[in-house]
């Protein structure tokens, strides 16, 4: 684990780096306040740091201090160095946000053991925020094709539609729909249709912009979010999506599974147009229409174009 000494005195600082050293750490030295906060600041900061409280520029409460301030994610452990010690000014350096002192002269093993407590609470604080990620990540993906979910894929709909409305630029939505798609599952089982579910995700990703959005919003059926669209745009969209979609057999244990997609366009009528829902029914209602008149094509919102 990566470690800051922050300590002005050479001697003592030398003596603490080369002990941090056997005890494993990769030790990143400075000798005062200023260059402290420097590294303290950066994105890939060591997340443990031994300050020395009495540094030239600024002292190590104050450097604390300033690393409270930023509300950051990976959690810096400080440990406080000081001659002190007196009860006020240890108080004083937990309030400013310490986490633990040292009282100079200072013991190795004392150091070795608050050190090893130390690790603890950041590799702990680590995991968590790894979880958090791994929840966040469970909670608005679709788990077999990576895709956003219903509820993620609304929700961008959503704020979407509300930049729209502040900078007056147009939103479109597709709603894409496999073709007899439950033929594949009767025919060759889930696991193949989930393989096309899986391929069906894949290329149509392939052909969006980056700033476009893709959900599976249920079983079969795909809503992609185009921002800065009129039906047009997206009626072109549209097309590429089906044309990737069809472009080609999925090959599943030997088989050749040829599929289609349907897909119905819908776009805001106007400026601050904030109706995700009437925007996705009728985008629906185009996909119902391309559905009828035989499937494997795009159709339009009536009010759209
Ligand atoms: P249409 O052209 O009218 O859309 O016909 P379709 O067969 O595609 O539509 P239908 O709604 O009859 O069938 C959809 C099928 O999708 C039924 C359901 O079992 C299947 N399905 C839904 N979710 C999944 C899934 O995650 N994996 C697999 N393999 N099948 C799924
Ligand atoms: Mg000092
Ligand atoms: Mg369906
Ligand atoms: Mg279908």
């Amino acid at each position: 684990m990566r470690i800051l000494v922050a300590e002005d005195d050479p001697i003592s600082r030398r003596v603490l780096t080369s002990m941090l050293g056997k005890w494993g750490f990769e030790v990143i030295e400075t000798s005062d306040g200023l260059g402290a906060h420097a590294i303290l600041s950066r994105d890939d900061t060591p997340r443990l740091a031994i300050l020395d409280w009495m540094m030239p520029g600024i002292d190590g409460l104050e450097v604390t201090r300033r690393l409270r301030r930023h509300d950051r994610q990976d959690y810096v452990y400080v440990i406080l160095l000081t001659a002190r010690d007196r009860q006020e000014d240890i108080v004083a350096g937990l309030e400013a946000g310490a986490d633990d002192y040292v009282v100079k002269p200072f013991d190795a093993g004392e150091l070795k053991v608050r050190l090893r407590a130390a690790q603890r609470i950041v590799t702990l604080q680590t995991e968590l925020l790894a979880a958090r990620d791994s929840l966040h990540y469970q909670a608005t993906r679709d788990a077999l094709t990576g895709l956003w979910n219903r509820r993620a894929i609304l929700e961008l709909l959503g704020d979407e539609l509300q930049r729209a409305a502040r900078d007056g630029h147009p939103v479109a939505v597709i709603m894409g729909d496999l073709d007899y798609f439950k033929g594949i599952n009767d025919s060759h089982g889930h696991a193949a249709g989930d393989e096309v579910l899986r391929q069906a995700a894949v290329r149509m990703s392939g052909v969006l912009r980056p700033y476009d959005r893709l959900g599976r919003y249920g079983g079969e059926e795909f809503l992609v979010v185009l921002p800065g669209c009129r039906d047009a745009d997206a009626l072109q969209l549209g097309e590429r999506i089906r044309d990737a979609v069809a472009a080609e057999p999925v090959g599943w244990e030997g088989l050749s599974l040829p599929f289609t997609v349907s897909l119905g366009i819908a776009a805001t009528e106007r400026a601050g147009d904030l109706d995700a829902e009437a925007l996705v029914r009728r985008a629906d209602a185009a996909l119902y229409r391309a559905k009828r008149t035989g499937r494997n094509r795009v159709a339009c919102a009536a009010a759209s174009v």
